[in-house]
């Protein structure tokens, strides 16, 4: 169980320093894939809360969804984000340990064999010891599970951080996210037959959303006993399909202090084992409606501990 002297929840950070007892670090690479999420004739323009074509627009190539190839663009824009970014982190952190990771839009929307390409082609520029791929549950199917259960047999260890924001299909619907609760369930079952570590994504403050339907999904997500929760406060971008609601005064994202409550309120749900991997969003600053002068990550992670111990409170307290 844990206690004031513990850590209170099991952080990312923690895990990782455990896990290999040397500086391991991620290296995020978006490898050009799209979201069918956002393509025209499906719920075209995307996730109410997403910008127009996000940060990282400039290597978007749709073509990854429909083609086998890798071209030789792309091959040089990986290396390069390869080598900038293990150059920094060893520079800056004395990285040691290195884990691969597909950061931008649906990291499993294309065909198999360009996922193989771009998969292998990445994981040949270092020596990567995981390999993390963040997706949404309708580009997960058995083949796709498959393939990613090969690398594993490879010998990485493979997570997929898999988005469900809510487990309310009323939300689900209100905000455009094209999937349900159910077909998130289905590519979940699909991974964790294989053994391949998830960690869930959600979002708190939606639209329509309170402290009650928060808990209810809080409550799910720890019955599935993910490997890891990844935990956003609503952003609203300029160039997103929200911001005209929240200009016209229909939404609002949670404060500090209510941001505060939910993310405790998720860790005490969560079992022990589940890692706690973030517990707030990153965007923008000059491209974000809201929340404007919400804490710094670190700053928001301190408070998190000291209110914890303030409270008594330790992850798993309301785990049934
Ligand atoms: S799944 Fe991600 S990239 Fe796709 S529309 Fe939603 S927020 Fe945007």
């Amino acid at each position: 169980m844990h206690n004031v002297e513990d850590e209170l929840f099991t952080s990312y950070g923690t895990y990782l320093k455990q896990k290999y007892g040397a500086p391991a670090f991620r290296v995020g690479l978006d490898a050009g894939f799209s979201c069918p999420n956002r393509l025209s004739g499906r719920n075209s323009p995307g996730c109410c809360y997403c910008d127009a074509f996000g940060a990282r627009a400039m290597y978007q190539r749709t073509k990854g969804a429909d083609s086998d190839q890798v071209d030789e663009d792309l091959k040089a824009d990986i290396q390069e984000q390869t080598d900038k970014a293990v150059r920094f982190l060893k520079k800056r952190y004395g990285a040691e340990y290195f884990l691969l990771y597909f950061q931008a839009f649906s990291s499993t929307y294309g065909t198999l064999q360009h996922l193989r390409n771009v998969y292998d082609y990445a994981l040949s520029l270092q020596n990567y010891r995981e390999l993390i791929i963040s997706t949404r549950p309708d580009c997960i199917d058995e083949q796709k599970a498959d393939l990613l259960l090969e690398y594993k047999e490879r010998g990485y260890d493979v997570w997929v951080e898999l988005g469900l924001q809510s487990a309310h299909d009323k939300t689900l619907e209100r905000i455009n996210r094209g999937h349900s609760v159910s077909d998130f369930e289905d590519a979940y079952n699909l991974l964790r037959k294989r053994g391949i570590k998830i960690a869930v994504h959600l979002i708190f403050g939606l639209p329509g959303e309170g402290s009650s339907e928060i808990v209810e999904t809080c409550k799910y997500v720890a019955k599935l006993k993910p490997e890891g929760l990844k935990i956003h406060n609503l952003h609203i971008p300029y160039n997103s399909p929200l911001y005209k609601d929240f200009s016209a005064g229909k939404v609002s994202v949670p404060t500090v202090e209510e941001h505060l409550d939910y993310v405790i309120t998720a860790i005490e749900h969560m079992p022990e084992s589940t890692i706690i991997m973030r517990l707030t969003c990153d965007s923008q600053e000059d491209e974000r409606a809201a929340p404007k002068n919400f804490l710094k990550k670190t700053e928001f992670y301190n408070l998190v501990r000291n209110e914890m111990k303030k409270r008594n409170s330790f992850q798993g307290r309301l785990f049934l």
